[in-house]
């Protein structure tokens, strides 16, 4: 497999400058004579196909969703980061990058980082311009807040639903293409697997959700941008949609997937309560700007609140543990979404947890009403609040809301090189899909920056120097027509008769319940070498017993969720063995990932970086063989490797 990062030469501030002229073009008249596919239509899809039809090729564009409109990034509530300092408090394009390649615990790759940074203040330019509504100061700027693992101000917002505003102005980009007749909109298809020719990418078979009529498309490049895998938990703060499938397909096909036990755990969503949930509530990073987190010192007094015989507010000051204010008191309630999550578990962990399970702790937001007044804070989180209240029946007006750690982003991906190809030449990947520019952790409000990079800033240059560098006579020459196409739909439409045809009893969803709960329990908030081993094992048999007794019903010639259920969990119950193994494989901690091995005196993640500084890359090599690793180095010239601190 080939793993060169192409990452070009000269010094970091001018790789991407440099690496934009050097790159070759397709002159405009001959863009119409290229097709592109691009698979999600989320803020990195959307960016995406908007901005290359926008450029002249010819775009098809794929989302399982009714509309672009109801992508998964609609969910992102908090903020968008970008290093524009209009705070004047000391940010650059240089801290942000800094903070990022700290933040991911020196997990990520320079380079791309960089350009991520520096692309940053375009992309609220675009926005802005698109008619996205900022939260604006008196004056009229734009109004920043502060998110974790970062001592500035670079937040951007609308209200808690700036993923909504910001892939609204996606949208309208979109549909002007789709209106001009550049794009091509396949609503309501889903991919179900990548087809090669001659080693590249050249095209998708995807079933119409509708009708359930299977069918091929061919293009000269494809671009992914399907998202994260965090569902493959069960429980996340994703929505139910959210799948791995076709990164997982384009896995089988020769992509590298690296990183797949980098999992993000945030530390702010809403406790589970009881067995028949199907999804978790975040509620967002930026709630703490106001709110403090702390649970009762006392573990008898958490044992009151948790029977309802304790008021949490008549809890003295002194009886209160603010714990990430005492054990980071520099970044205090915005330590990293890592760091704050295993606090938590901690605190739970010594039986001092607040919620009916005693896994949860307080958010309080007493002290900045009595600074701010209600009204502030109503006007800065104001339907964040109202969607607690709806879910809980608590008033976190007068009551402190109560939280605790969930699966809530995926750091690993496809892998891709500074182009955002994959190891298919001519396979694309952009957003939660790659395996990104993140690390082993993300900061909060960096994933819409880096969907958003990846679509509008970066893969509109990388993809054109591709069909640039192929030629333009390679331009529309492969069609449907390949036997490729007719190989890969087999296979596709056996899978789906094979589905049909088991006929068990136990459902699909069933047995994405029991896999979550393996998952969650040997290889969430902390994994260690005998918890993996046995998931690896309990996660064979799943899979067996899936493909004796599941039962899909329904058929596949028209509209039939079981089966696109039941095709999204075998899925997961193969990738979820991977993400194991990747963890096992890891003998270290590093941001997201917590080997119990391997930690300090204090109880934080300890990193071996003279063995594990690489992305670890899974080569499929079979259905019974096992996948082999491959690692590419991480290369730190500019940033000094150094133990995370947030004291
Ligand atoms: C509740 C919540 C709040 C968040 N808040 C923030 C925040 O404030 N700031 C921040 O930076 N990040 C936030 N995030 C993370 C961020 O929202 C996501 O990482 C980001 O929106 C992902 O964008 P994307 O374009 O990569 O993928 P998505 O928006 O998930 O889009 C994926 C697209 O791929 C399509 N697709 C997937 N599989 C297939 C298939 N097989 N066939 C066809 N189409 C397919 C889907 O239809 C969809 O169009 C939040 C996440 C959650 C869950």
């Amino acid at each position: 497999m080939n793993l060169d990062s192409n990452i070009p030469e000269g010094p970091l501030a001018d790789k991407w400058s440099n690496h934009k002229f050097n790159m070759k073009l397709v002159n405009p008249a001959n863009r119409r004579k290229y097709n592109v596919i691009v698979v999600g239509s989320g803020l990195a899809g959307g960016a995406a196909a908007a901005s290359l039809a926008e450029q002249g090729y010819n775009v098809s564009c794929f989302c399982y969703q009714d509309s672009p409109r109801r992508a998964h990034s609609i969910a992102a509530q908090g903020g968008i980061n970008a290093a524009k300092n209009y705070q004047n408090d000391g940010d650059s394009v240089r801290r942000l990058f800094y903070d990022t390649v700290k933040g991911g615990d020196y997990r990520a790759r320079e380079a791309n980082v960089y350009r991520l940074a520096e692309v940053s203040s375009d992309i609220i330019d675009q926005c802005v311009a698109q008619g996205v509504p900022f939260a604006r100061e008196y004056g009229g700027m734009l109004a920043n807040r502060s998110f974790g693992g970062a001592q500035v101000s670079r937040t951007f917002y609308a209200r808690g639903q700036t993923g909504q505003q910001l892939l609204l102005g996606a949208y309208s980009s979109l549909s002007k293409q789709i209106g001009l007749g550049k794009v091509k909109m396949y609503n309501r298809h889903e991919l179900l697997d990548v087809v090669k020719v001659e080693g590249h990418a050249k095209g998708v078979i995807v079933r119409n959700m509708i009708t359930g009529e299977v069918s091929r498309h061919a293009a000269d490049a494809v671009v992914m941008a399907t998202g994260g895998y965090g569902n493959v938990f069960f429980l996340s703060t994703n929505a139910q949609g959210c799948n791995v499938s076709a990164a997982y397909r384009a896995y089988k096909r020769g992509a590298g997937f690296a990183n797949p036990c980098y999992t993000q755990i945030h530390p702010t969503c809403i406790p589970v309560h009881g067995d028949q949930q199907s999804k978790l509530t975040l509620m967002s990073e930026s709630l703490r700007n106001d709110g403090r987190v702390w649970a009762p010192k006392s573990a008898e007094a958490a044992k009151q609140i948790r029977e309802g015989t304790l008021d949490p507010n008549t809890i003295v000051e002194q009886e209160r543990d603010y714990f990430l204010e005492r054990k980071y008191p520099s970044f205090g309630n915005l330590a990293p979404r890592d760091i704050s999550s295993r606090a938590a578990k901690e605190v739970c962990d010594e039986g001092r947890g607040v919620a009916s399970s005693g896994l949860g702790v307080f958010l309080d937001f007493r002290d900045a009403i009595a600074r701010d007044g209600q009204a502030a804070i109503a006007e800065r989180y104001g339907n964040l609040f109202d969607m607690y209240q709806c879910i809980t029946g608590a008033d976190p007006y007068s009551t402190p809301m109560m939280i605790f750690p969930a699966v809530h982003y995926t750091m690993g991906g496809l892998w891709v090189d500074y182009n955002l190809q994959s190891s298919i030449p001519g396979m694309f990947v952009g957003g939660e899909a790659n395996f990104s520019d993140h690390g082993a952790n993300r900061l909060g409000a960096s994933a819409l920056m880096q969907g958003l990079a990846d679509g509008y800033f970066v893969l509109p240059y990388t993809v054109g120097n591709y069909l640039a560098e192929e030629g333009i006579a390679a331009a529309g020459t492969v069609t449907t027509e390949h036997p490729a196409f007719a190989a890969v739909e087999a296979e596709v439409q056996a899978r789906i008769e094979t589905l049909l045809s088991v006929n068990g009893t136990e459902s699909p969803r069933s047995f994405h319940k029991r896999l979550g709960q393996i998952i969650w329990d040997k290889c969430g908030m902390a994994r260690d070498k005998d918890g993996l081993t046995g998931a690896i094992e309990e996660i064979q048999a799943l899979r067996k017993e899936f493909w004796a007794n599941v039962r899909v019903v329904g058929d596949a010639r028209s509209l039939n969720p079981e089966l696109e259920r039941a095709g999204r969990v075998a899925d997961f119950l193969e990738f979820g063995e991977l993400l194991c193994r990747d963890a096992l494989m890891r003998e270290e901690s590093c941001g997201g990932h917590f080997r119990i091995e391997h930690q300090t005196s204090e109880g934080e993640a300890k990193r071996d970086d003279e063995n594990f500084t690489f992305v670890g890359v899974w080569e499929y090599k079979g259905d019974d063989v096992d996948p082999e690793l491959h690692k590419e180095d991480l290369v730190y010239e500019e940033v000094k490797l150094a133990t995370r601190s947030y004291k």
